[in-house]
């Protein structure tokens, strides 16, 4: 099928991987940014067929992954609020709170809904007028430009019951932070194509030059990710720290020009916590002071809850590259998809219900 099988052929993917392993001398430990990368990279085996020299270090970009414990706790508490009908992506309601998740809400009499898109929640607060409509809008800048939207539109229609939930946060400034900790070991970054197709590509160069690291755009697909990484190896080799977009035929240098004029109008950059990371500065976005009324944080005054994160998760190191997740001593038992403990088992672009989903026979009898 277009677009489909043409990016999965296996004889240009042999023809790239050759090319990759003669381009290989060094060692050299590449991060793919996305969760979604992550994703295609295991359940393809990408990684086990790279030279063994090449590590491929899984970093944050599982939006359901980084949300934090507190917001996900404050998600709980306004969800069980009578009045409230709490809107939400299906894959944030088996994300664990400090005691429970968006399901045990609703078994427990929360109306808690799953929709499709900002705009089914913003159709719902318009057909219960004597009802609070929240909806969770989390997520990197793919999934912002929506949220914005609807927000715009709330105000537009003035629709009073309604409110989201905002946990933003943006990609440049994770990778400013993965290259500052002292313990970084990463020498490269494959960029995330979904976010530049909305954002572009001029946030990436400053990161570059000041880090000396290759950044490559690059796509989903298997001849992606292994073009992403042949053009990566290839400055790697040659001492060369540039950014390349592997992934023209969605990506241009200036994005989304009426997405971005969206987000500048609806939301500001804020520090954000990162689950399992901590604080990142300026690294998400919230609502902007005349959009205030819409931010259900403000609306509902939930403040100082008191959090706690599973004591034997280690999804923190999961999510900084600093450990594989079959590393983490509950993986698969203890931990599972079903009875996830940290939030990178929960999605299927963490990297732990990954591993779970096409690796754990292999690591788990290694
Ligand atoms: S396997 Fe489970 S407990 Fe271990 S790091 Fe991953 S999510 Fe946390």
């Amino acid at each position: 099928m277009k677009y489909l099988d043409e990016f999965s052929d296996p004889d240009l993917a042999r023809k790239l991987l050759d090319q990759i392993h003669a381009a290989t001398d060094k060692r050299w430990s590449i991060m793919e940014v996305c969760g979604g990368q992550t994703h295609s990279i295991i359940r393809h085996g990408i990684d086990q067929l790279l030279p063994d020299e090449i590590e491929m270090i899984h970093g944050p970009g599982c939006p359901v992954c980084v949300t934090p414990l507190e917001i996900i706790d404050k998600a709980l508490e306004i969800a069980a609020r009578p009045n409230v009908i709490f809107c939400s992506f299906g894959d944030m309601l088996r994300v664990p709170g400090s005691s429970k998740d968006l399901f045990r809400v609703k078994s427990e009499g929360g109306d808690v809904r799953v929709v499709y898109s900002p705009l089914d929640a913003l159709n719902i607060a318009r057909d219960n007028p004597d009802r609070q409509v929240v909806f969770f809008g989390i997520g990197f800048e793919t999934t912002a430009p929506a949220n914005a939207m609807t927000v715009y539109q709330a105000k537009r229609l003035g629709v009073q019951n309604f409110s989201l939930l905002v946990s933003h946060v943006l990609v440049p400034p994770a990778v400013a932070a993965i290259m500052e900790s002292p313990d970084c070991r990463v020498q490269a970054f494959l960029a995330a194509g979904h976010v530049c197709c909305v954002m572009g590509t001029a946030e990436y160069p400053p990161l570059t030059e000041k880090y000396r690291v290759p950044i490559v755009v690059t796509g989903f697909e298997p001849l992606d990710i292994l073009e992403g990484i042949r053009r990566t190896v290839i400055q790697l080799e040659s001492g060369r720290h540039e950014l390349e977009n592997a992934y023209p035929r969605a990506v241009r240098a200036e994005g989304n020009e009426p997405a971005k004029a969206m987000l500048a109008d609806v939301f500001e950059v804020t520090d954000r916590a990162w689950r399992g990371i901590g604080t990142i500065p300026r690294s998400g976005w919230r609502l902007a002071p005349k959009y205030r009324e819409f931010d259900a944080e403000y609306r509902f005054a939930v403040e100082d809850l008191h959090t706690a994160e599973s004591a034997i998760c280690r999804s923190g190191e999961v999510l900084q590259g600093h450990i594989k997740p079959h590393e983490c001593a509950a993986f698969g038992k203890e931990c599972t998809p079903r009875n996830p403990l940290g939030a990178t088992m929960v999605s299927s672009e963490g990297a732990c219900a990954a591993y779970y989903l096409y690796r754990r026979l292999e690591v788990t009898h290694a």
